[in-house]
């Protein structure tokens, strides 16, 4: 209930609109890293001295204005070149919905084409992130197409969906992160229950560790995490063939801990003023998360759905009386 919820407001334009005039906010700010490039920078430093990579994300999706997607591939070249500069340890992670791909789908892979060139030159990763099924074939075409030519590019197999064993099996020899799912998606075609999202997710990480090339285990679940542990050492697979990922704020501690066990660990770290939708889908995926983002915010033990629901609803009326 509380999941369709945050999931419905992830798609409300009216918030998205404000929260992107209003910056970080709503607690934002514990699992966004900056609005800025700069900022950004600064955070990925901070996690690679404590020896974790970044993947990089411009936060930002289903864009319908040309101008929209072409700015947002200029802020990826800018990454980009600054992890270059920098030289930091990271990568790219970007969704196509908001290159261009609800515009036109040559104008998409245009966007991708030039990003994946820059990203060539420095031998650096872009991952292609999975949004929801109905873009998820487009997706996997864009990727085909420019593995014609590149080979710094990798994808996203979600494993909520019950064709994920054919599509990891199909796109084995590429680097891959394997993640339960995010989006809401119907029963025609994807598991719902939380046992069986978890079983095919174990089955697709084992798999993918035995038979592919480089496996990214992108989870915030210790149990996962154990049973891959395991599996690792009992097969001896060796540490250079994956890598965990958590999201930026998430779990914090695990994420330094994997790290100091030698585990190869990376954390994803979005920025930008587009942070809302994400935000949203976090605290659909467990609302527990307000917990834990509300004691950041407030370092007391008080105020859980509440604060943020009262905060969400002050800046939609916020934008409702500025547009009267
Ligand atoms: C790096 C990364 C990239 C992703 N990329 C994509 C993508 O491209 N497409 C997509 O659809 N989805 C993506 N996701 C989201 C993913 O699909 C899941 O929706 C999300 O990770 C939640 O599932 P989970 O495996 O973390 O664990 P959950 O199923 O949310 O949680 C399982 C258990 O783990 C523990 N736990 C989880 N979170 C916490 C926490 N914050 N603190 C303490 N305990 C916790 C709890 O015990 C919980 O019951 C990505 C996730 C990550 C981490």
């Amino acid at each position: 209930m509380l999941k369709d919820i945050f999931i419905g407001l992830s798609k409300n334009q009216l918030m998205t609109t404000a929260a992107k005039k209003y910056g970080l906010k709503l607690g934002a700010q514990t699992v966004v890293a900056g609005t800025t490039v700069e900022a950004t920078i600064k955070s990925i430093r901070e996690l690679n001295s404590i020896g974790i990579s970044a993947t990089v994300d411009n936060l930002g999706e289903y864009v319908i204005d040309r101008e929209e997607a072409l700015k947002a591939k200029a802020t990826i070249l800018e990454v980009i070149e600054s992890i270059h500069a920098n030289g930091l340890d990271a990568h790219v992670s970007l969704k196509p919905t908001q290159l261009g791909l609800d515009i036109d789908y040559d104008f998409c892979y245009e966007n991708l084409h030039e990003i994946v060139s820059a990203a060539s030159k420095y031998d650096m990763h872009i991952n292609i992130d999975m949004e929801d099924y109905g873009h998820l074939d487009p997706s996997f075409e864009l990727m085909e197409t420019l593995l014609k030519e590149y080979n710094n590019v990798g994808t996203v197999i979600q494993a909520y969906f019950e064709r994920a064993q054919d599509d990891i099996e199909k796109y084995k020899d590429l680097r891959l992160r394997i993640v339960k799912g995010a989006y809401k998606e119907p029963v025609e075609i994807a598991y719902q229950m939380r046992e069986d999202i978890d079983e095919n997710f174990i089955k697709l990480i084992k798999y993918h560790l035995l038979h592919g090339k480089f496996t990214s285990i992108a989870t915030h679940d210790h149990q996962i995490i154990n049973q891959v542990k395991e599996f690792v050492k009992e097969n001896n697979i060796s540490y250079d063939k994956f890598e965990f990922q958590m999201l930026y704020g998430f779990r914090k501690d695990m994420q330094i801990e994997l790290a100091k066990q030698g585990y190869n660990f990376c954390t994803y770290v979005p920025f930008g003023d587009d942070w809302y939708a994400y935000f949203m889908r976090r605290l659909a995926e467990r609302p527990q998360n307000l917990n834990l983002i509300l004691k950041q915010v407030f370092n007391k033990r008080t105020n859980t759905a509440i604060g943020i629901f009262a905060g969400t609803f002050a800046l939609g009326r916020l934008t409702a009386k500025k547009r009267k």
